[in-house]
């Protein structure tokens, strides 16, 4: 007998949170594997009904495409797989803030909710730079909860630039300036 009480969560609030770290997870996993392939260490899963629809990462340098956006890579396949545009049953999992136009992609898919992990600074629509997903004045604002997992997803940035000798230029993480050990 599996001795997992989880499984059986009654609590649906307890259950949609570690849901949420489960979902940012498998994104997680994904921006790793696109780390590896010199694209930026972004992921993106698409949800409905408990189940992953799609999954995406960034591939700029792949396609040699500056929208090859793991959010909007993600948002068209999950439109392209359920055969509509509507995308108003479904949740948005990205490992970081989404920037202008994945902000502007998600509004237009309508899709219901989105959860996020790291805070993008120089580039983040949905709170740092401005929030086009909470913009008064737009017909469609989905749910949004930030900073989940935010450490692991932030790390995973910090990491790849760090490797790629180019400074960090998405996130403002503290500078490393002294060792500290003194
Ligand atoms: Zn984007």
């Amino acid at each position: 007998m599996p001795a997992d009480s989880r499984t059986a969560a009654a609590s649906f609030g307890a259950d949609a949170v570690s849901l949420d770290e489960q979902y940012i997870r498998n994104a997680i996993d994904l921006a790793r594997e696109a780390g590896k392939r010199n694209e930026v260490p972004v992921g993106a899963v698409v949800v409905r009904d408990r189940s992953i629809i799609t999954g995406a990462t960034n591939r700029t340098v792949r396609d040699q495409d500056p929208t090859a956006h793991a959010e909007l890579l993600a948002i068209r396949e999950a439109s392209s797989k359920l055969d509509r545009w509507r995308l108003d049953d479904c949740t948005l999992y990205v490992t970081l803030e989404p920037c202008a136009m994945c902000a502007g992609a998600i509004v237009l898919s309508r899709i219901k909710r989105v959860v996020f992990g790291a805070w993008d600074e120089k580039a983040g629509m949905a709170g740092s730079v401005g929030d086009l997903l909470r913009h008064p004045r737009l017909n469609h604002s989905p749910e949004v909860r930030a900073g989940v997992l935010a450490t692991d997803c932030a790390a995973l940035l910090e990491e790849f630039f760090k490797s790629q000798r180019v400074g960090p230029a998405v996130l403002s993480l503290p500078a490393e300036k002294g060792s500290g050990l003194k």
